[in-house]
């Protein structure tokens, strides 16, 4: 009898003994991609290796990012053939860009560098954003660089390391915040009260995005960041007609204040070109859904919403990203053509609500646990429209639209309709037969409705399965207790024995 995926694991902290057995191709091209990345941290860490070793002593969420080859290889758990392959170029893809950010970061940031001259000067070409409003509109800067300022110290380091949020969190809560509050915006909270947010730009758009929690915390870090802010309002209820026209008078005056800060004019050939390139992102990622919704789905699992969400909020418009996406899209598109699926697949699930970022891998394990197959996710739903580049009038009208539709924001905040008879539709689309239902129980506007999600199941008899979780903090629902929601459901409801006994129960609360 084969050895369980779990026997491989050191207990506590899950890293595997030795490198997965994939067959040799697979292992083969999955150990070429693992020293890619070696690579791309090596030589991210030996341009500046005075800088970067002074990011680390001073911040404490850079410590994160020293695990990532471990976080990748657990995001590319189970994968092979043309999953394998999408799933590391993706993930090495979001190495080199974010590796790039980072040293543009450091190099501008006034906490690792007071008073230098150099650094200022690069602080005028820098914009920051609320990591929830997508870098599109900077496009029109090409002198310029945005920076969605939460994503590297919170977001990136909370689906990296578990435990990264967990000092953050307790620092809000320490001073007095509310300690019933979703841990994202306490994770931003504790950043800047901890002024663990880099000193970079020359001005800030903020945002209402995605709710109320996160409205409130920006009060917080505007205190802290200190640069000139201006709000960016984007509407809820994005299906309706009559919030467009308020969308893009935002839009406008956003832009008018960055070339205030920035003392730039607005390149509006230059944000065609990136409204462009994002439309063929988004068309590659339609081919993507179209192939999930075969027999043989090539591209699921966590990296792909993980990539999605990256590609809608930090890269769109970027040609090195498209081309990833077409050299990705190749690859599944050839084993789809060939009628391959390299992996057992009992059961085909959407997932709906946000994911959760301590526990990114999640999707892994219900693959290989229970050969439940994630063949559409909520989360990478987002920005489904094309934009119109025919006028300046048209494009604002498509980037207005695609902002309301940014992560979080879509689906939770985007009304009744989009939550939960998205959900249905997408069920009948994707040809599933079960629901994974996460159950963020910080994220009050999702907790109100579970009662009808409930319902809806019930009337429509699809099998649904409560996960509940807290988005990016272990300390109140750890992974081991979200596996178990999975594991009673698929034992009392689905009548089902797990594909990999190993991995029922195992010991990962110390794993990054
Ligand atoms: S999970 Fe819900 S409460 Fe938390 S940031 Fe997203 S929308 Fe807000």
């Amino acid at each position: 009898m084969s050895k369980g995926i779990a026997e491989n694991l050191h207990p506590g902290t899950a890293i595997e003994k030795h490198r997965r057995w994939r067959g040799l191709k697979d292992t083969a091209y999955d150990y070429g991609q693992w020293c890619r990345l070696w690579g791309i941290l090596l030589k991210w860490a030996l341009a500046h290796p005075a800088q970067n070793v002074k990011a680390v002593f001073r911040y404490r969420w850079m410590f994160s990012y020293l695990t990532v080859p471990s976080f990748f290889d657990r995001l590319c758990a189970g994968q092979r053939g043309a999953g394998l392959r999408a799933a590391r170029n993706n993930l090495n893809y979001l190495a080199s860009d974010v590796t790039e950010t980072l040293t543009t970061i450091f190099s501008a940031d006034l906490h690792l560098h007071p008073g230098s001259k150099k650094a200022e000067a690069l602080n005028k070409q820098i914009i920051c954003v609320d990591e929830l409003l997508p870098a599109l509109i900077g496009k029109g800067f090409p002198n310029c660089k945005t920076i969605l300022l939460q994503e590297y110290p919170m977001y990136l380091p909370s689906l990296i390391n578990q435990h990264s949020p967990v000092h953050y969190i307790g620092q809000t809560e320490l001073h007095g915040l509310p300690a019933d509050v979703c841990p994202l915006p306490s994770f931003e909270a504790g950043l800047a009260i901890e002024d663990d947010f880099p000193k970079i730009g020359c001005c800030m758009l903020t945002s209402n995005m995605p709710c109320d929690g996160s409205i409130m915390t920006s009060m917080l870090q505007d205190r802290r960041i200190g640069l000139p802010t201006q709000p960016l309002n984007i509407p809820l209820r994005w299906k309706r007609e009559e919030v467009q026209e308020y969308a893009v008078a935002e839009l406008l005056s956003a832009i008018e204040f960055l070339e205030k800060y920035t003392g730039e004019k607005y390149d509006w050939d230059a944000l065609k070109e990136a409204c462009e390139i994002w439309n063929e992102q988004n068309k590659a990622k339609f081919e993507k859904w179209e192939l999930n919704r075969t027999q043989l789905p090539p591209h699921t699992g966590s990296s792909a919403w993980l990539y999605r969400i990256f590609e809608h909020q930090a890269v769109c418009g970027e040609p090195k990203a498209l081309k990833n996406d077409r050299k990705v899209n190749k690859l599944l598109q050839k084993q789809v053509a060939a009628g391959i699926c390299p992996k057992t697949i009992r059961h085909r699930a959407v997932l709906w609500n946000t994911p959760c970022n301590n526990y990114a891998n999640f999707n892994n394990w219900l693959l290989e646990c229970w050969g439940i197959d994630s063949v559409c996710e909520m989360i990478d739903l987002h920005g489904t429209e094309l934009i119109d580049t025919g006028t300046h009038e048209s494009m604002l009208y498509g980037i207005a639209r695609m902002y309301q539709t940014s992560t979080m924001r879509a689906h939770t905040k985007g009304g009744y309709e989009l939550m939960l008879d998205g959900l249905w539709e997408k069920y009948d689309e994707f040809n599933a037969d079960m629901v994974i239902l996460f159950d963020q129980i910080s994220c009050k506007g999702v907790g109100a409705i579970s009662g009808l999600f409930e319902e809806g199941a019930r009337q429509r008899n699809i099998r649904l399965c409560t996960v509940r979780q807290d988005l990016m903090d272990p300390t109140s629902i750890s992974r081991r207790e979200m596996r178990n929601d999975v594991n009673i459901f698929m034992q009392t409801v689905m009548n089902e024995t797990p594909l990999d006994p190993s991995l029922v129960t195992f010991d990962d609360d110390e794993s990054w």
